[in-house]
């Protein structure tokens, strides 16, 4: 049996499954095929919430004796959108130029195709792994990822499974390959500030409470002063307003309500509950202010409404995890990638509840793009990374 050492080969398998989310389209599948001549177990479980589609998953592991490290990914992938518009089509997987092009190509069919090469590679040069490895591979990351990797997570804990080290292949590269590495992630939280007025004649004011004064007022507080200059490790704190919303139609009337909603990215400077409670501080400091009011006298009567679950800050500080993982880096292309917490949230967010977790993958330029692809030689060089950091993980982890 041919075993899948070809991460191209491994590729174009995974793109031709058209896998939108939250269709598997045969991804699992393909992988499952991989894997198992590899000695892995396979398990696909299902899982379903009220108002959400059901979602396959898929979790395999080949066991050893040693540590535990855990491969995590997703081969769902958002709509190609307009399919005209693509030079190639987009579940074809066909190459131009030294480069394949696909939904899913680098976000993230294309790391686990690596991932799975260099375990491949290593197995028929070592003949063994120094400790298991598993894959833990959700149909539910760009979706509501509400039957993904939180759920498959629980689920595997449930059966006894414990991880030491955890590597997410998102592509987490901006421009080339090895520029960096993600260690930590800043969190994330959103919120929505409804003001309450009175309604009146515009000509009338002195008769009714514009809610678009108050409103300004609360979030000019919102928006200064700066919540942090950064950290050692992260960017500063930010916040963006993100929908200002009166729907008010008319001109010559006072609207009854304004409403402004945000999200909030914030460093380890903050907790949720820390950043929560500082921005109702300034709200209900801000509310007494005259600013904008035209003489009312009583505070913004406001409500502040959190939304969704708020994502946590977090930083990995497991030094033999990511200097392996540099070290392969280097080894492979000779660059040393930066080490950064920039960026949107991932499923890390709820690994590293488990284990310590690093992101390393593609280079994400075309990801959700029209002509999403990749170059065949970084396919060939992530997998060669990933071979060595598997070497090096588990050696380590041996002595
Ligand atoms: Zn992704």
């Amino acid at each position: 049996m041919t075993l899948p050492t070809d991460p191209a080969g491994n590729l174009a398998a995974l793109i031709r499954c058209p896998s939108v989310t939250p269709i598997e389209g045969g991804a699992l599948s393909t992988l499952e095929t991989m894997l198992k001549p590899l000695g892995f177990s396979v398990e696909r479980p299902v899982f379903s919430e009220d108002g959400t589609p059901d979602i396959e998953n898929l979790y395999a592991r080949r066991s050893g004796n040693g540590p535990h490290l855990m491969f995590a990914g997703h081969t769902d992938v958002v709509p190609v959108g307009d399919e005209t518009s693509w030079t190639h089509p987009p579940f074809a997987a066909e190459i131009a130029k030294g480069e394949m092009f696909g939904r899913g190509a680098v976000d993230m069919k294309g790391g686990i195709a690596c991932f799975i090469a260099a375990v491949a590679r290593h197995l028929e040069s070592k003949g063994g792994l120094k400790g298991s490895v598993s894959l833990l591979i959700t149909g539910d990351e760009e979706g509501p990822a509400i039957n993904g990797t939180t759920k498959l997570l629980e689920w595997a804990v449930a059966k006894g499974e414990k991880w030491d080290a955890s590597i997410v292949g998102e592509p987490t590269n901006p421009d080339a390959l090895g520029d960096m590495i993600k260690i930590g992630r800043r969190g994330s939280l959103s919120g929505s500030i409804i003001v309450n007025g009175r309604q009146g004649h515009a000509a009338y004011p002195q008769l009714a409470d514009n809610p678009v004064r108050g409103l300004m007022t609360l979030v000019e507080a919102l928006l200064h002063p700066v919540f942090d200059k950064g950290t050692k490790d992260f960017q500063p704190t930010n916040l963006e307003v993100t929908s200002i919303d009166v729907g008010n139609p008319a001109t010559n009337v006072i609207p009854e309500k304004a409403t402004a909603t945000f999200n909030i990215r914030f460093n380890d400077t903050w907790t949720a509950e820390t950043i929560q409670a500082e921005i109702h501080n300034r709200l209900d400091e801000a509310a007494k202010r005259k600013k904008y009011r035209a003489g009312k006298t009583t505070p913004v009567d406001y409500e502040l409404v959190w939304r969704d679950r708020p994502s946590h800050v977090f930083l990995t500080r497991d030094e033999r995890l990511i200097e392996a993982l540099i070290g392969s880096v280097k080894a492979v292309i000779g660059r040393k990638p930066a080490l950064s917490t920039s960026g949107g949230t991932s499923d890390a967010r709820f690994i590293k509840d488990y284990c310590p977790v690093v992101e390393f993958g593609l280079v994400g330029k075309t990801m959700h793009m029209v002509d999403e692809r990749v170059a065949l030689a970084d396919l060939e060089t992530l997998t060669q990374i990933y071979q060595h950091f598997i070497e090096d993980w588990f050696e380590q982890g041996a002595s």
